[in-house]
C-alpha cells in the first residue's frame, strides 16, 4: 500500500496544502469534514481508555475532532511550532492563553496600540482576577523594559498594529522577555506565517485571529494559539477539554482550506499593498501614507528583516486638509465615493475593504486620545486584496480627485 506519511523536512509551502490527520478508510483527496458532536465507541472496554486518555481516540468534539486536528496540526506546521491549538474565535485564543499562562498576582507588559478587544479583555476584564496590565509604546523596547516588574508573568505584542502599521522587534521582546523569567506572546494576525513566523524568533506563543488571512475570504471566524508540547498540550489542551473554547469543525475545515492558499494569497495582496501604496504617496491630496513596505516608515527596514522582505496587506493614508472637521469631512468623502472597496472593519479578504478608523474602530476612544496615537480624522485604512490594481486606483479617485 501507498505509504500516507509525510516525509521530513518539507517546506512550509508544502505543509500549507499537505499536512493533516490521515485519510479515513475511503481515500478522500480532500480533507474529510468531519460534523459530528459525538463518536461511536466500539465496546465498553475501549470506550473506557479512550475517555481516560483523550490522546487514543476520540470520544466528544469538545475534547477532540479530527477535522480540527488537521487544522492545528497544518497550522503548527506552517508556523514552525510544536502545537497548535484551534479556537472559536481570536478572542477566545487570547483568553485561553491568559487563563491558562496566568494567575491571579501576575503582570503582563502589553503594547497599547493593539487590537481594541484585546486591549479591553487584559486590561480591564483580566483586572477583576487579579491580573493587572501595563500598556507601553508599540516600538519602544526601552518603554517595554522599564514596565517589567517582579511578577511579570507575560509580554504581549501585535506587529504590525492597526491601523498605523507601527512595528514591535520580536527577537528584542523575546530576549526581554526571558531574561526576566516571563513569556512573551505575539498576535500575528496581521502578518500571518508568510510575513514571519515569530516562534522562530523567539516568541513562545503566537495567536491567530483566523477570521482574518488564515480563512482569507470573509467566511468564517476562528483563532489558535501555536507554542510548544510544554505549553499548548500540557497546560491548554487540558483546560480547553473543560472550558469549551472550541473551534467548530466546519469553521475549521473551512480555515484548513483557507491555509492552501495563504502564502499566494498574502504575496500577491503585500505586492499589490506595495504599489498601491507608493502611488498614493504622490498624489496630492494625499498628505502621508502609512505602510511597512515603503522606504518612508520609519520602521522600514527593520519590517524588510523581519517580514520576509514583504510590507504586509494592510495600508492607512491621510487625507490632506485642515482641521478636525475638515479632515473628517474628506475622509468620508473618500469612503463613500468608492464603488468597489466595501466598507467593512473586516481585513485580510480577498476583497478589499476601506475603513475610516477614527469614527469606526477606535471611535470610542476620546479626541485626545487618537491625537496621542497619531490616528487623526482624515486617516483612511485599506486592507488591499485581489482585485485588479487599476480598478482599485480608480475607486480611490473617484473621491481623491473630487476633493475640494
Ligand atoms: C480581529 C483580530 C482579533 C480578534 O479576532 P476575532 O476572530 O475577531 O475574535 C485579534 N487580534 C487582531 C490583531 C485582530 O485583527
Amino acid at each position: 500500500m501507498h505509504d500516507q506519511s509525510l516525509p521530513e523536512g518539507l517546506h512550509p509551502d508544502t505543509l500549507a496544502v499537505r499536512q493533516a490527520t490521515a485519510r479515513s478508510a475511503w481515500g478522500e483527496h480532500s480533507e474529510a469534514l468531519y460534523l459530528t458532536s459525538s463518536f461511536v465507541q466500539s465496546d465498553c472496554a475501549s470506550a473506557a481508555e479512550r475517555f481516560a486518555n483523550a490522546e487514543l481516540g476520540y470520544t466528544y468534539t469538545r475534547t477532540g475532532n479530527p477535522t480540527v486536528a488537521s487544522f492545528e496540526q497544518r497550522l503548527a506546521a506552517m508556523e514552525g511550532a510544536q502545537c497548535a491549538i484551534a479556537t472559536s474565535t481570536g478572542m477566545s485564543a487570547i483568553l485561553l492563553l491568559a487563563l491558562t499562562v496566568l494567575k491571579s498576582g501576575d503582570h503582563i507588559v502589553a503594547s497599547q496600540s493593539m487590537f481594541g478587544s484585546t486591549i479591553k479583555l487584559l486590561g480591564s476584564e483580566m483586572a477583576r482576577f487579579g491580573i493587572e496590565t501595563t500598556f507601553v509604546s508599540q516600538t519602544d523596547v526601552a518603554a517595554w523594559q522599564a514596565a517589567i516588574r517582579p511578577n511579570t508573568r507575560l509580554l504581549f505584542a501585535e506587529t504590525p498594529t492597526n491601523p498605523l502599521t507601527d512595528l514591535c522587534d520580536i527577537a528584542a521582546l523575546a530576549d526581554l522577555a526571558h531574561a526576566h523569567g516571563a513569556l512573551l506572546a505575539v498576535d500575528n494576525s496581521f502578518s500571518s506565517p508568510v510575513l514571519q513566523r515569530p516562534a522562530q524568533l523567539g516568541a513562545d506563543l503566537v495567536v491567530y485571529s483566523g477570521t482574518k488571512l488564515l480563512d482569507g475570504q470573509g467566511r468564517v471566524m476562528a483563532g489558535a494559539v501555536c507554542g510548544s508540547r510544554a505549553l499548548v498540550e500540557k497546560v491548554m489542551a487540558p483546560f480547553m477539554r473543560c472550558a469549551g473554547l472550541n473551534l467548530s469543525p466546519f469553521n475549521a475545515w473551512v480555515v484548513l482550506k483557507g491555509l492552501e492558499t495563504l502564502a499566494l494569497r498574502v504575496k500577491a495582496q503585500s505586492a499589490a499593498a506595495l504599489e498601491l501604496a507608493a502611488w498614493l504617496e504622490q498624489h496630492p491630496k494625499v498628505s502621508r501614507v502609512y505602510y511597512p513596505g515603503l522606504a518612508s516608515h520609519p520602521q522600514h527596514e527593520l519590517a524588510m528583516r523581519q517580514q520576509g522582505g514583504l510590507g504586509g496587506t494592510v495600508l492607512a493614508f491621510d487625507v490632506a486638509g485642515q482641521g478636525a472637521e475638515q479632515l473628517r469631512a474628506h475622509a468620508f468623502h473618500v469612503v463613500d465615493s468608492t464603488r468597489l472597496c466595501s466598507i467593512t472593519a473586516n481585513l485580510g479578504d480577498v476583497k478589499t475593504t476601506i475603513t475610516h478608523p477614527a469614527s469606526t474602530s477606535h471611535g470610542r476612544l476620546s479626541e485626545e486620545q487618537r491625537q496621542a496615537a497619531g490616528l487623526g480624522q482624515g486617516l483612511i485604512r485599506i486592507s488591499v486584496g485581489l482585485e485588479h490594481l487599476n480598478d482599485l486606483k480608480a475607486d480611490l479617485l473617484r473621491g481623491l480627485d473630487t476633493l475640494p
